[in-house]
């Protein structure tokens, strides 16, 4: 016993998880008493720990249902002008205009993807000046830095980077359960990598019906996302659309999975839009249509979500494994989604995607892959992809597209903008994704002119 009272502080220094702590304290006491029977004689009354008791939910509950939401109604700082549909035999495609409270958006339109609130290598400006219209931020990048504090301290995120047209901002999910189960692209990829790899290596720890703990690929910190805190975070920013988290669910899935993410996402947007109803502000709602490549369930949740008072519908979950099956969702959703409000593609603005999703009838589609190929040497023209690392354009006067009106076809040939990025220069960066951006907005235009003409 008299060996305990000396060894005792040590063992609950080195080991101080694995020691219970009802002995370690009794142990302690008897150190300072001195008495090798205190630990014996001494009734140890310890204030016990109050457990939070958690309420665990059946992954079958069902949302609310839609009548415990008030009635929608029109808001004069959002709303979607229908300007035309299409007569073509068998089209949805149409023509609209977006009113938001930093200005209108043409539709269908490209919205081009400012992840940590700029349009990498190019100034909101000269995105505008390029055609640029609604930007798209994403909340999960702007929480972890700077946070929504600094953003909302430094009046909002349009003041804070300094741009003046709308922006829309998603809930952070899409980043949060991409970590945690890869792209579709990874799932059908890499299956010689098990899930085993992927959960020892994805930053995620828990996701449970209160919302997604992860951990910060910047600091480490643990944060938690709830359908609550990304409403919240995406009040501070004062984005003109926001959007509610969802669960992103793996391509891979059985039916019954599937129904309790859908069924989950639901419950999760309820909660998001009741968080946003509280407190709207100038900024709008729109809900998230899942069900992944299921017709039924898609079905089921354009049913649900149109009954609830959001302003607009996106298509998002898992879009298929391919353009046939993308295609596909859109054309089994498309029809559930009501004409006066608009509705968005998430994630998708390859130029295929966006002919077949605007003859559907989506008005916008988001995506960072016209600026991304631009960074990597992939000009978009009318002509087809120009590779600007070629040899072929070392001492080619041109211009990148004859007919182009973007600063960087006004300014600059081919040779040059070959030089910058063979040069590695970071100008090569900024000029030829203002051309892809002018590129993409001037295939909406073209887009547009053609429903105007029913040819689409
Ligand atoms: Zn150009």
């Amino acid at each position: 016993m008299v060996y305990l009272v000396f060894r005792v502080p040590c063992v609950a220094r080195r080991y101080p998880l694995r020691v219970h702590r009802r002995t370690v304290y009794a142990l302690k006491r008897c150190c300072t008493t001195n008495t090798p029977t205190a630990f014996e004689q001494t009734p140890l009354v310890l204030p016990k720990k109050v457990k939070k008791r958690k309420v665990k939910v059946d992954p079958m509950t069902p949302p609310p249902a839609p009548d415990s939401f008030p009635v929608y109604e029109r808001k004069d700082f959002f709303r979607f002008e229908l300007l035309h549909r299409s007569s073509k035999e068998g089209s949805r495609a149409r023509v609209g205009r977006l009113h938001t409270p930093h200005g209108n958006v043409n539709t269908p339109g490209f919205v081009a993807v400012a992840t940590n609130g700029a349009l990498k290598a190019v100034d909101h400006d000269w995105g505008n000046q390029a055609g640029q219209e609604l930007t798209f931020c994403n909340t999960y990048h702007l929480l972890l830095q700077p946070g929504p504090d600094v953003i909302k301290a430094c009046g909002g995120l349009h003041k804070f980077v300094n741009r003046n047209r709308p922006i829309i901002t998603d809930s952070g999910g899409f980043q949060v359960f991409s970590l945690a189960h890869g792209s579709v692209f990874d799932e059908l990829n890499m299956k010689s990598r098990s899930n085993r790899h992927r959960s020892e290596t994805s930053s995620v720890l828990k996701i449970s019906e209160e919302g997604c703990l992860f951990r910060s690929y910047r600091d480490g910190r643990k944060v938690l996302l709830t359908p609550e805190s990304s409403v919240q975070a995406q009040k501070a920013y004062g984005s003109d659309i926001i959007i509610p988290l969802d669960e992103l669910h793996p391509y891979h899935i059985d039916s019954e999975a599937l129904l309790r993410c859908v069924l989950r996402s639901h419950r999760w947007e309820a909660r998001s839009l009741k968080e946003h109803l509280k407190d709207v502000r100038q900024q709008a709602m729109y809900a998230v249509i899942h069900g992944g490549v299921d017709p039924t369930l898609r079905k089921a949740s354009c049913e649900y979500l149109t009954g609830l008072p959001f302003d607009g519908f996106a298509v998002g979950g898992a879009l298929g494994k391919d353009r046939d099956e993308l295609i596909e969702v859109l054309r089994v959703t498309m029809p559930h989604l009501p004409v006066d409000k608009p509705n968005h593609l998430l994630g998708i603005a390859d130029e295929p995607s966006i002919w077949a999703g605007a003859a559907l009838g989506v008005d916008t589609f988001d995506s960072c892959f016209p600026t991304r190929i631009a960074r990597h040497g992939t000009l978009l023209t009318q002509q087809g992809p120009v590779y600007i690392r070629k040899q072929v354009h070392k001492e080619d006067l041109r211009p990148l597209e004859e007919g182009c009106e973007c600063f960087t076809c006004k300014r600059h040939s081919r040779a040059y903008l070959h030089h910058l990025y063979r040069a590695f220069e970071p100008l090569s960066a900024t000029l030829l994704s203002i051309h892809n951006i002018a590129y993409m907005n001037g295939l909406m235009a073209r887009i547009r002119a053609k429903i105007l003409r029913n040819e689409l």
